[in-house]
């Protein structure tokens, strides 16, 4: 299915791309603004670059997330080795699909490794694309700690000039428009609000994914599946950072433009099964 069509087709992923694509650009336009900053001279040099790179790293991991197929769809028709294999068959989708592979409701689809459905991209994170996922948050993460950092100051002290303005312009900020009372850097604040609270979710989001990205364990297994079936797949984090970031993973997170082809295509892992079926990481070692 194409990006906009998944995108336009779901309530909750077209609100939650609407909202990102919102916030984002304002929360940059709050941190590059020159007398948010107590920077001058070389060191508001180095404040734009990192702005700018940071900007350009939330969104290029967005919009790779976004536009990548995450699904079996181009090895799961070609190959009829579901028997020696021990596939398994999706009954929505009506096909075999590969070990680690899960049924998404939202994208009707299943997709190889199937971490979870991220709604800010309208796509599900699998074995092919959890590198632009975990870049995304990554990024996101650092840039509203900085962008906090920086703006928090301003916030206090408006806060403190006057508490009671504040408060009205940030609770009926209509009435007091019409009064007059609107706080004059009411936008200002509200994006540094926004962008405090989004601090506050990014690091209950990091949280939520730190255990699987230390394990190896998908979030589906981790909510799905039984004690036994988890151990089959649980690497170290260094080895889930080669299958997440692919050869090139000492560098490759950096940004999604590095080349780094992943170990495999998804479709195999280690399975007690069928041991024939060795990972492709191990094989290389
Ligand atoms: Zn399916
Ligand atoms: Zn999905």
């Amino acid at each position: 299915m194409l990006w906009w069509k998944r995108i336009w087709r779901q309530p909750m992923n077209l609100f939650m791309f609407i909202v990102f694509h919102i916030a984002a650009p304002a929360i940059y336009w709050l941190v590059s603004r020159e007398d948010a900053t107590l920077f001058d001279g070389d060191w508001l040099r180095f404040h734009k670059i990192v702005t700018n790179f940071l900007l350009v790293s939330v969104f290029s991991n967005l919009w790779k997330l976004i536009l990548s197929d995450p699904t079996p769809r181009k090895i799961i028709f070609t190959e009829n080795d579901h028997i020696t294999k021990g596939w398994d068959v999706c009954n929505t989708c009506e096909a075999y699909r590969p070990h680690r592979a899960h049924h998404c409701v939202t994208c009707r689809v299943c997709v190889l490794k199937r971490d979870h459905h991220c709604y800010f991209a309208g796509n599900c994170v699998g074995y092919s694309n959890a590198r632009y996922f975990y870049g995304l948050l990554f990024f996101t993460w650092l840039a509203l700690v900085y962008t906090n950092f920086i703006t928090l100051e301003f916030l206090f002290k408006t806060t403190l000039l006057n508490p009671i303005q504040v408060l009205v312009s940030f609770f009926a900020p209509i009435p007091a428009a019409l009064v007059g009372y609107l706080h004059e850097d009411f936008f200002v604040l509200f994006v540094s609000t926004i962008s405090l609270f989004a601090l506050g979710y990014t690091c209950y989001l990091i949280f939520l994914h730190s255990e699987s990205f230390v394990s190896g364990i998908t979030l589906t297994e981790m909510n799905r599946e039984k004690e036994s079936y988890k151990e089959r797949y649980r690497t170290g984090v260094f080895q889930n950072m080669r299958e997440i970031f692919g050869l090139n993973w000492p560098v490759a997170w950096i940004s999604p433009f590095i080349p780094s082809p992943l170990l495999s295509d998804g479709s195999q892992f280690p399975h007690p099964k069928n041991n024939r079926i060795t990972h492709s990481s191990r094989q290389r070692k």
